[in-house]
């Protein structure tokens, strides 16, 4: 194989254009040895693909698979950004998985000359006997996390732009901020790729049976064998696994804006705006990036969809929430154009704790997923306690047991 052949470099340092067609023909002309591979991952978004690159460091020869490519348009891992934040209520086990990923992220990103990384801060709005501000800002001093305080007046002063509740209070992170998902996972695949691991454009059918899983069919006709197979595949793990995890996975729309800012108007860009959350609101933003916009999504679960057919249009209805919420927090943008709409999904576990176990009928394969709306940040966090697993090394985390995936949803993790 010649990866000249399907990795073509765009204008956009370090950025990839997977062309579908290029490595479409790629998989279905190479002969693949019988257990060329020591590990298959099934799905290139951000959990397979560091996943990919943790296991590939530790040796192994890796495959790297994925329906649609790395990072796609309808992968949860497809958007253009994504917050990493320490902050997580009482759940420290996250923080510290967030502390332990960033600096990953840098060195990629500084490794692969792609800087993809916005320290644009990122500040909680809560009201002060907010139970999971005080258990935050509990686990941030434990955990050594930069943080600062902000009272009323303090955000008044800073943030004029924003209108914030009288018993309003801030939490600062000022060494966090935004993550350019998309482009981040995809320079990871070809810095990956260029470490050895081998990645193709193909679609994984459901194993069927149970005990040693040998080879792996796709839909194109062509199987796969590998000594251990990791299933990294988002919102579509309840189609893949229907019985087990059709209702321990829920995959739900969500609808982000994108607002045009006033011409000249920097009050909405770093430095004077950091990613902010609103917790008692249920909605969160960015401040313009990239000369995109100003970024708006409502966090609370939106309906059941299918991943593969589900209409990528924003609605009516969510645009005009949007709307009046930005009346009500950022008045200055009550009249701001939309310059772009997205639609994304959630793949919700019952609290939001990730799925990272075993298959119970299959012993060489793995289920990896649940993001549930805040996997992203964790990629590399996740990919290493993924490969060290699958190495038999590591102390499994009761949290990410299968068992503890309820069939209801009652989230508790932000
Ligand atoms: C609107 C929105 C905002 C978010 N904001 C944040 C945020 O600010 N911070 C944060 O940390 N997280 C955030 N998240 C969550 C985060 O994006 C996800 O948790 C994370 O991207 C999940 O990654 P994944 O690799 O599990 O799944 P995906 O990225 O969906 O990857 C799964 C891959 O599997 C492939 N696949 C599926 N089936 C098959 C098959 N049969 N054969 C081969 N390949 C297959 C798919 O094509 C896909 O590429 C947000 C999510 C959304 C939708």
């Amino acid at each position: 194989m010649d990866r000249r052949n399907f990795i073509h470099r765009s204008a956009f340092a370090g950025a990839l254009a997977w062309t579908g067609a290029l490595s479409k023909a790629h998989a279905s002309s190479e002969h693949v040895p019988k257990n060329v591979f020591d590990v298959a991952i099934i799905g290139a978004g951000v959990f397979g693909s560091w996943t990919a690159y943790f296991l590939k460091s530790a040796g192994q020869r890796v495959l790297l698979l994925d329906a649609y490519g790395p990072s796609n348009d309808r992968a949860s891992s497809g958007g253009e950004t994504r917050i990493i934040r320490m902050g997580y209520g009482p759940d420290d086990i996250y923080t510290r998985w967030a502390q332990r990923a960033l600096p990953r992220w840098k060195e990629l990103f500084s490794r692969t000359g792609t800087p993809l990384f916005h320290r644009t801060g990122v500040l909680w709005i809560c009201n002060p006997t907010d139970r999971y501000c005080l258990q935050m800002e509990k686990v941030l001093t434990e955990t050594g996390v930069k943080f600062q305080k902000l009272s009323r007046l303090d955000l008044r002063e800073r943030y004029p732009q924003i209108a914030v509740d009288d018993e309003a209070i801030g939490i600062f992170e000022p060494e966090s901020g935004v993550l350019m998902a998309r482009r981040a996972v995809q320079a990871l695949v070809e810095n990956a790729v260029q470490m050895g691991i081998e990645y193709r454009t193909a679609a994984a059918v459901s194993p069927a049976g149970s005990g040693r899983l040998d080879a792996l069919q796709m839909r194109d006709g062509t199987s796969v064998s590998a000594g251990t197979y990791v299933f990294a595949c988002g919102p579509w793990l309840p189609k893949l696994f229907p019985h087990l995890l059709g209702s321990r996975i829920i995959p739900t729309r969500q609808e982000v804006f994108f607002f045009g800012i006033p011409a000249g108007d920097l009050r909405y860009s770093p430095p004077n705006l950091p990613t902010w959350i609103i917790l008692s609101d249920e909605y969160y933003g960015m401040p313009d990036l990239e000369n995109r916009g100003f970024k708006i999504a409502y966090d609370a679960h939106g309906v059941t969809v299918d991943p593969d057919t589900v209409e990528r249009v924003a609605s009516t209805e969510g645009l005009a929430s949007a709307r009046a919420y930005l009346a009500r927090r950022f008045p200055g943008l009550k009249d701001a154009p939309v310059m772009e709409s997205r639609v994304c999904q959630y793949e919700n576990t019952s609290n939001g704790d990730f799925l990272i176990d075993r298959h119970p009928d299959f012993s060489n394969v793995w289920l990896v997923g649940g993001g549930s709306g805040h996997g992203f940040k964790h990629g590399p966090s996740l990919g290493e306690y993924v490969a060290n697993r699958v190495l038999g090394k590591g102390v499994a985390e009761p949290r990410f047991s299968l068992e503890t995936k309820a069939e209801f949803q009652k989230r508790t993790v932000y």
